[in-house]
């Protein structure tokens, strides 16, 4: 109950796996640590105070909590973010993906199922689960058309986000067991590429003649100009942009972070006796083509599974050593 991480230890062991995005850590890791620090100490006050046990004080315990937005492109971290600060926080985490809660548009079903994905994480442990984090992918994808005349379904799946991200609760059968769950203490990470946005907050700043930097200046209204919900924006006030991926952002994935795909590859070669080394410039050569996919770091992985292919084929049985990609290599195989 007790969480002990700093701000700057969790960014420390986010720098580990995520390159760049430096604000972007900075943001997650603060909201995330005071998160879990204020339910810690909140909880173990109410069980202090009360002497109740943790599963009444969790649905008791006020908890204001301040849920994230990430704003940027397709395949820079967001997720990834995420996910790698459950792990390291040691909370279940759900991805959630907001297109099918739209076409589902009934929000019941919709919480009992993030709900029993928290409870599966905690291996039934429900004090665990209702702790969690719970990613909604595509959080712009639910945003109303303004010039629709009949839009329910978006305002709809937008006013039952906004219970579910306040709180609501629901009851889960496992085994015989029926287990009553809540999503009030759930940190929920909402992610997005909000393609308009850019262009709203800027004409917003020309109209106002001030300068600077939109990404810092984005307000709620700008939101709401989006399609999306005031009120639904409200709830996630801790608001951070992530920047697309350079080519040398790319080659850092590959060789200084510790998901990088390069190295599953090296050790998926090594179980072959095969030693997979690549050259500065061929590095160079894969995340430069990589950028061009224009899918941020999901790029890498395509390029390096097309170029290793024809070897990951043939040389398993009949080749071992050192295996050496140049940039030749990356030019004959990736014509
Ligand atoms: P999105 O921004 O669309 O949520 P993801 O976080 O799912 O993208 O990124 C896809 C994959 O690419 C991740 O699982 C991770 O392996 C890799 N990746 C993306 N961005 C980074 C980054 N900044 N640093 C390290 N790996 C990254």
């Amino acid at each position: 109950m007790e969480f002990d991480r700093t701000p700057a230890d969790l960014k420390a062991d986010l720098d580990r796996f995520v390159i760049g995005q430096e604000m972007g850590k900075k943001v997650l890791a603060t909201a995330i640590s005071f998160h879990y620090r204020r339910l810690g100490q909140a909880l173990k006050q109410a069980v202090m105070e009360n002497g109740q046990d943790i599963d009444l004080a969790l649905r008791k315990t006020a908890n204001p909590k301040a849920n994230i937005l990430i704003l940027g492109p397709t395949g820079c971290g967001k997720t990834y973010t995420a996910e790698i600060a459950s792990e390291l926080v040691g909370v279940p985490f759900v991805k959630v993906d907001l297109t099918k809660f739209s076409e589902v548009g009934y929000v019941g079903q919709n919480v009992s199922d993030i709900l029993a994905d928290l409870l599966i994480y905690a291996n039934g442990n429900a004090q665990i689960a209702q702790m969690g984090m719970v990613y909604l992918d595509e959080i712009d994808k639910i945003a109303s058309e303004p010039a629709a005349t009949r839009d329910v379904s978006g305002r709809g799946v937008q006013k039952g986000l906004l219970k579910l991200v306040e709180g609501m609760e629901n009851t889960i059968e496992l085994g015989r067991e029926r287990i009553h769950l809540t999503t009030k203490h759930v940190l929920f990470i909402g992610g997005g590429s909000f393609e308009k946005l850019e262009g709203v907050v800027k004409k917003r700043l020309t109209r106002l003649m001030l300068p600077g930097d939109w990404q810092a200046r984005i307000h709620t209204d700008d939101f709401v100009a989006c399609g999306m919900d005031k009120q639904l924006m409200g709830r996630f006030p801790v608001r951070v942009a992530y920047d697309g991926l350079s080519a040398q952002d790319l080659k850092d994935i590959m060789t200084r972070s510790e998901g990088s795909p390069l190295i599953s590859y090296v050790q998926d070669f090594k179980a072959w006796d095969i030693d997979l080394e690549f050259t500065d410039e061929a590095l160079e050569e894969v995340a430069r083509r990589a950028r061009e996919e224009e899918i941020g770091a999901r790029g890498l992985v395509a390029i390096l599974h097309r170029l290793l292919l024809e070897d990951m084929y043939q040389r398993p049985g009949t080749f071992t050593g050192r295996l050496r990609v140049d940039q030749d290599y990356v030019e004959e195989r990736l014509p």
